[in-house]
């Protein structure tokens, strides 16, 4: 098999040629024929993470070794089973779920893998998508993707699911609520899709920095959108909701956009954190309760949220983020293109 492994930070990543595994156990080797690319690779490809405080938390910390073949959005088809897989056969085109815990304590037993203490993530801990196959531990991960294009379904298992758990935490809403989204970058524009859909009844306001990303957005089905690069976006969303938004949702994550989504949520209402920019706010203690307010966090989403997300979709009421398909030899010049922002929507690398 082809991977592409990060062997060293901040370089090319590096084509690795190796016989196919062979799955052991409960194991599905899948031959990979779509692969999204995340912006959260770009951290591992940088060695590491805005711990805040001047501080960085780096992919040793995390418990990453390198070599390592990054990519978590494959899907692809059924190729070779373990003597002990069940429920899917050769030809099977699945998506592989890649947010697997350890298999072996009550938070996976309950189906909760992503707060699972000892996660095994495909392309973060095991190896991942940027390659031609990848082994899946167990048919439970592989999930039917029919009624839904490949290239676009793939997005789903990171982008996909990201923003929709985290959306599913925006409840209680009051019926006049507003719903705020920070960012519109790949997880952003995807979960605006899925807004759409999930909760057709508040109104979207999007803020980002960039006029292409915003236009993404109304097309995705945003209400309003905010330049925070030449508006006050605070004062705008004053005044586009009265008390303040009944929850935001950020998939930035730095420290500015954090101190915005704490400062603006109304009365009751629910700061929740997506992104991985890092940084710090302070808050003042006394605001929480005062203001009655929640601050929360979100990482990835479970198997249930998983199959949720693909009900959903196949409702035909999300919007698809834009894809852009290139040849998986282009991986690192699509990080690059990741970090200077370059790329709407999603590439999506085919072996
Ligand atoms: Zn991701
Ligand atoms: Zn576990």
């Amino acid at each position: 098999m082809k991977s592409y492994q990060l062997v060293e930070t901040n370089q090319p990543l590096q084509l690795v040629e190796t016989d196919n595994p062979d799955p052991q156990g409960t194991e599905v080797l899948i031959k990979i024929t779509a692969s999204g690319v995340c912006h959260s690779d770009l951290y591992f490809w940088q060695g590491g993470y805005d711990g805040g405080g001047g501080k960085t938390i780096s992919i040793e910390e995390r418990g990453i070794k390198l070599p390592l073949t990054m990519g978590h959005e494959p899907v692809g088809e059924v190729v070779a089973l373990g003597p002990d897989a069940t429920g899917v056969k050769i030809g099977d085109k699945r998506l592989v779920f890649p947010w697997i815990g350890c298999g072996d304590c009550p938070r996976c037993d309950e189906g909760n893998d992503n707060n699972c203490i000892s996660m095994r993530t495909l392309g973060v801990l095991a190896p991942g998508g940027y390659a031609d196959h990848v082994m899946a531990a167990h048919s439970k991960y592989l999930l039917d993707i029919s009624g839904i294009p490949e290239h676009y379904a793939c997005t789903l298992a990171c982008a996909g699911i990201t923003s929709y758990s985290a959306l599913t935490k925006v409840h209680p809403l009051y019926d006049d609520d507003k719903v705020v989204i920070i960012g519109a970058g790949g997880v952003g524009l995807t979960g605006i899709g899925i807004a759409r859909a999930y909760l057709p009844d508040h109104e979207l306001i999007v803020v980002d920095i960039d006029g292409e990303k915003l236009a993404a957005a109304r097309q995705a089905g945003a209400d309003h959108t905010i330049n925070s690069s030449d508006e006050d976006a605070l004062e705008r969303l004053k005044e586009l909701t009265n008390t303040g938004p009944g929850a935001i949702v950020d998939f930035v994550g730095s420290s500015e956009t954090s101190k915005l989504g704490y400062d603006a949520v109304r009365k009751g209402g629910k700061y929740i954190c997506v992104g991985l920019y890092g940084g710090e706010i302070t808050i003042p203690t006394l605001t929480l309760p005062v203001r009655n307010m929640t601050v929360q966090g979100s990482y990835v989403g479970n198997l249930e949220e998983m199959n949720e997300l693909l009900d959903l979709v196949r409702g035909g009421e999300v919007t698809p983020i834009p894809v852009e398909k290139r040849s998986l030899s282009r991986v690192t010049e699509t990080l690059q293109d990741l970090d200077k922002g370059r790329i709407l929507g999603r590439v999506v690398l085919v072996p």
